[in-house]
């Protein structure tokens, strides 16, 4: 059945009596209505890294503080035990807390789903809100969370596939946080309407927008629902927090067509370089952490490649006087 906007608003004003009027106005005011709402549109992803380190070394947190520090800047180096090179990579350290690795492993995940997403369909963007919980409660709330997005989906098997984005979500205002799902879908927004059909009572789709290309809509959903989440990890009373309730979850997954998709350019390339020996192809001891300055880039074996302090470079021995 075809539906146009206006039924989709008309639906969507319908289920406002699911939800409470200080809410809603609560929604109108921080922006979570269009999803727009960027306190830090103005900071780049090293200005948070700067931050992230920061709070993380003063709440305590060294370790992940110097790994989030020497992301992307230092190197990794493994000897081989057959020829002795030693190939080096950038460092990453895939925290949670790191900026550069949130959007790093972001991009990964969209370019290992791309190919899966039909090409000249309609795509969408819904946003589904569960409502604002106490800090204690959250980990409950996500828990029931998941149960429903999981009984949605198996009521909706006519939807292709897509990807959804788990959103923690910090209300300024009243300190307590949001739990919203994002889903990027292979479809019209109409699917809107099915999804609020059945949420029923136990949540509400808040946004909707439908677009026509792969790639703007995987901007639009790496940009506005997949952001790095400022606002609960770059707070000192709550990044631990964080941290330790999201240790073990994916805020990121494909479901239905595009479930379980791995492989990919980049991770072939990695794997490659980070197992075997790309002179001999020999096996390469355990892993060395070291700076930029002490690594070169091998035009013939296209890698980089850790280079020893050799003689010439340490302090001159003091010489004997007859
Ligand atoms: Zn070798
Ligand atoms: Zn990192």
């Amino acid at each position: 059945m075809p539906y146009n906007n206006k039924t989709i608003q008309k639906f969507v004003a319908n289920q406002r009596h699911k939800i409470p009027e200080n809410t809603w106005s609560l929604l109108s005011e921080t922006g979570l209505m269009d999803s727009s709402d960027q306190v830090d549109k103005r900071l780049t992803v090293d200005d948070l890294r700067d931050v992230a380190v920061w709070m993380a070394r003063d709440l305590g947190l060294k370790d992940i503080a110097l790994d989030v520090e020497s992301c992307s800047t230092e190197f990794v180096t493994r000897k081989c035990r057959n020829c002795q090179l030693r190939p080096a990579t950038v460092f990453h350290c895939d925290l949670r807390l790191c900026p550069r690795c949130y959007y790093r492993n972001l991009f990964r995940f969209f370019h290992r789903h791309k190919s899966a997403m039909r090409e000249m369909d309609v795509y969408s963007v819904i946003s589904v809100a569960y409502g604002m919980f106490l800090a204690e409660d959250v980990p409950k709330a996500l828990e029931f969370a998941k149960e429903v997005h999981k009984k949605m989906l198996k009521a909706l098997p006519l939807l292709f596939g897509g990807i959804y984005h788990i959103e923690i979500k910090r209300d300024e205002k009243t300190g307590l946080f949001w739990i919203n799902y994002h889903y990027l879908i292979n479809g019209t927004d109409s699917w809107a309407i099915y999804f609020a059909e059945v949420l029923g009572e136990k949540a509400w789709v808040y946004a909707w927008k439908q677009f026509t290309d792969r790639t703007s809509v995987i901007r639009y959903f790496i940009r506005e629902c997949c952001r790095y989440p400022t606002s609960v990890i770059l707070s000192p009373d709550y990044m631990k927090w964080y941290l330790d309730i999201t240790a073990r979850m994916k805020l990121i997954q494909g479901f239905g067509d595009m479930y379980k998709i791995t492989g990919g350019r980049m991770k072939g390339k990695k794997l490659k370089l980070e197992h075997k020996c790309p002179r001999c192809g020999g096996k390469l001891e355990k892993p060395m952490r070291v700076s930029r300055d002490q690594v070169r880039w091998d035009k013939n074996l296209k890698c980089w490649v850790y280079v020893p302090p050799t003689l010439a470079q340490q302090p001159d021995k003091p010489k004997l006087v007859d």
